[in-house]
């Protein structure tokens, strides 16, 4: 792997986990210049971001068997029923928090919609002229930006 171009601001970003949406967009200028120009950067950000989305689909397939859980337990009502409820719940609980933590500490979500918007984009640009005319002008604008 190549190194990064300049290791001052390679340190400042990876110190941030290579996250620069939270700041204001004329501070961000000059570390998007540095991911323009630096492969090591820039595939360190698409890691720490699979990173963040691999947990948040962890943390949602782990909610999802824990409820499964609890209503295999409601429907064959084992001995000590009331504990494993108990146990399934807390696990869907915990489950439900590390997401939450996961979507507010780490830019997944918006690298989720980015994602989304530019599939959309694809999408309403392989459409036939007559249909793309057809969808409302709001919609529109906000698929090509
Ligand atoms: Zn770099």
């Amino acid at each position: 792997m190549s190194d990064c171009t300049d290791r001052v601001v390679g340190n400042i970003l990876a110190g941030w986990r290579y996250d620069i949406s939270g700041l204001a967009p004329e501070m961000r200028e000059d570390y998007e210049r540095h991911f323009a120009e630096c492969d090591h950067c820039r595939s360190r950000q698409k890691l720490h971001r699979g990173i963040d989305i691999a947990l948040m689909a962890l943390a949602t397939i782990s909610a999802f068997v824990f409820v499964l859980a609890f209503a295999v337990i409601r429907h064959f009502v084992p001995q000590h029923a009331f504990i494993l409820e108990l146990a399934a719940m807390a696990g869907f609980l915990l489950s439900a928090l590390v997401w939450l933590l996961v979507a507010i500490a780490t830019p997944a979500p918006v690298v989720v919609v980015a994602a989304a918007r530019s599939g959309a984009r694809t999408l309403h640009d392989r459409l036939p002229e007559n249909i793309r005319e057809k969808l409302p002008e709001e919609l529109r604008t906000k698929l090509i930006g």
